[in-house]
């Protein structure tokens, strides 16, 4: 993924939303730890974006992420937007680290902090994910962002299946980006998605509040937002 937009075809827009409707999830299998190993198949894409560093990747996330919230969210929710604070990367092996609620922030992992109101990541998890495809990035801060906009929500907006549901914000996120031309998707990104989704997947298929949900189900929800925007993610009695 490349920041800033080098024109593109709507068509082209549509063709990678439909292409990433239409995967079949295979694969990775997810083992519920998102502990990524080896690289993927698209990794031998050529991809154009693929010689920025994790951290040019990460700023870009953020900034296109933030940038999308606070050009749409009075067309969605009332108030003013406000952006979470970015504590950024953290080392989760390391001791002393920052934590959350008196609870150190979990190793290989990304989170969104209520109590601190902030998103943060474990870089060891970054790096991993993004020599799989840069795309992973985009994704993780797109889907701790998605938290960050439930917190601030009245709780009829906030669906149970929360991870669920901030996998279809981080959707409607990167591809409300791509429409908005803030963000260009680059040939592979969302084979990409599909893997990352996969792999940061649970086994078994969502049943209660704290679930990611299998392979399926995210790779459904993400591309649900990508096709039906913020509006589509939001439980169905408001929607
Ligand atoms: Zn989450």
């Amino acid at each position: 993924m490349v920041v800033p937009w080098c024109p593109r075809t709507a068509a082209a827009v549509l063709t990678v939303l439909t292409v990433l409707a239409l995967l079949t999830v295979s694969g990775c299998g997810g083992s519920g730890l998102p502990r990524p190993a080896g690289t993927s198949p698209s990794a031998s894409v050529p991809d154009p974006g693929a010689g920025d560093s994790v951290e040019e990747d990460i700023d870009a996330a953020v900034s296109i992420t933030t940038t999308y919230w606070s050009t749409h969210w009075s067309e969605f929710f009332t108030g003013a937007y406000r952006p979470p604070r970015v504590l950024g990367a953290y080392d989760g092996a390391a001791a002393g680290g920052p934590s959350c609620g008196g609870t150190p922030l979990p190793d290989d992992n990304a989170v969104y902090c209520p109590g601190g109101d902030y998103v943060a990541w474990d870089m060891d998890l970054m790096r991993a994910g993004h020599r799989r495809g840069d795309a992973w990035v985009y994704l993780v801060i797109a889907h701790e962002w998605g938290h960050a906009v439930q917190n601030r929500l009245d709780a009829g907006l906030v669906d149970l299946a929360r991870e669920l549901q901030a996998d279809c914000l981080a959707g409607a996120v990167l591809f409300g980006a791509a429409r908005d031309r803030t963000l260009t998707f680059e040939d592979g990104d969302t084979d990409e998605l599909a893997d990352a989704l996969s792999a940061l997947a649970d086994a078994t298929p969502w049943t209660n509040t704290s679930d990611h949900g299998d392979a399926s189900q995210r790779v459904s929800a993400f591309s649900r937002g990508a096709e039906s925007g913020v509006r589509g993610c939001l439980p169905d009695a408001v929607r």
